[in-house]
């Protein structure tokens, strides 16, 4: 299994439209490990699409407890169970990931005991185990490492960026954050920088359209980065590949790859990629094997 990122859902905020991309959620496949991160609405399609069984599912991280990056990690779970899956799920999430999974479980209580007895299934509760991590080591298993890193998106507290190391390759997820410069030291190296974005002009328009005019403008000012700003955190972090995702906006057409790449190309010259439902980039050490595709 060759490492790599799969970008499962790439628009920031949990709103769909017509036409538009999904919610954020990722897949990364670094050594022999398919790590899930972040469980926004279609996820779970994501990960089908993407040509993984859902029985292997083993590992989950999210990042905070907004409904785009959360909404689904219930479903993803039962799905995923009602698939086969018998083997333990590791998820790990801030504070409140598990109120969150024992609230689920008692809502779908009725179809849960049912399987369990109906279709002799193992019980979904006793499968799943969360660990609710703060800023530091979050995981440390047979050469996967994880950390976390509290970042700036007000006014969730524990909202966290995660770096991901194996055999010697990093990726680096920002989390929702508004320019946060202790980023790029927690960033330094890394092969793929995956960092939230917004384009100014498009900001405007979807205030407009959204309805509920300031409190939203300023809640994205306060709380979300600019491609600009992450270009920034990517080129003082020295990473090899910056992966500009989680757009805002994501669905407005006039709005299109040439505006984010121009807006990120006044503070970042490295490689780019950005994101968009499905897209495949490659973690191989080798130049060439790198690159993009789409499943
Ligand atoms: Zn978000
Ligand atoms: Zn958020």
């Amino acid at each position: 299994m060759p490492d790599r990122l799969v970008l499962l859902g790439s628009k920031g905020g949990p709103a769909l439209r017509p036409g538009g991309p999904w919610p954020s959620s990722s897949l990364l496949q670094i050594g022999g490990r398919s790590i899930v991160v972040d469980c926004g609405l279609g996820v779970t399609r994501g990960l089908v699409d993407a040509g993984i069984s859902l029985k292997s599912l083993d590992l989950i991280f999210i990042t905070h407890l907004h409904s785009d990056h959360v909404l689904e990690l219930g479903p993803l779970i039962h799905t995923a169970w009602t698939a086969g899956l018998a083997t333990p799920v590791g998820v790990f999430g801030p504070p409140g990931t598990g109120h969150y999974w024992r609230r689920f479980c008692q809502a779908m209580e009725f179809d849960i005991e049912i399987r369990i007895v109906d279709e002799g299934r193992p019980d979904i509760r006793d499968l799943v185990s969360i660990g609710e991590f703060g800023e530091g080591q979050v995981v440390a298993q047979g050469g996967l490492t994880v950390s976390a890193l509290r970042v700036e998106h007000p006014p969730v507290t524990d909202c966290f960026a995660l770096r991901f190391e194996h055999g010697g390759k990093s990726v680096v997820f920002s989390g929702d954050t508004a320019f946060f410069p202790p980023l790029a030291d927690f960033a330094r190296g890394a092969d793929i920088l995956v960092h939230e974005a917004m384009v100014e002009e498009g900001i405007e328009r979807l205030v407009a359209r959204t309805g509920n005019g300031a409190r939203l403008r300023e809640h994205l000012l306060a709380s979300h980065s600019f491609a600009e700003e992450a270009g920034s955190i990517a080129s003082d972090a020295g990473v090899k590949r910056l992966v500009l995702n989680h757009l805002i906006p994501a669905d407005d057409s006039l709005i299109g790859e040439a505006d984010w790449t121009a807006a990120v190309r006044k503070t970042w010259n490295g490689d780019l990629t950005i994101a968009r439902d499905g897209l495949v980039v490659g973690l191989s050490s080798t130049k060439a094997a790198a690159g993009e595709e789409t499943v």
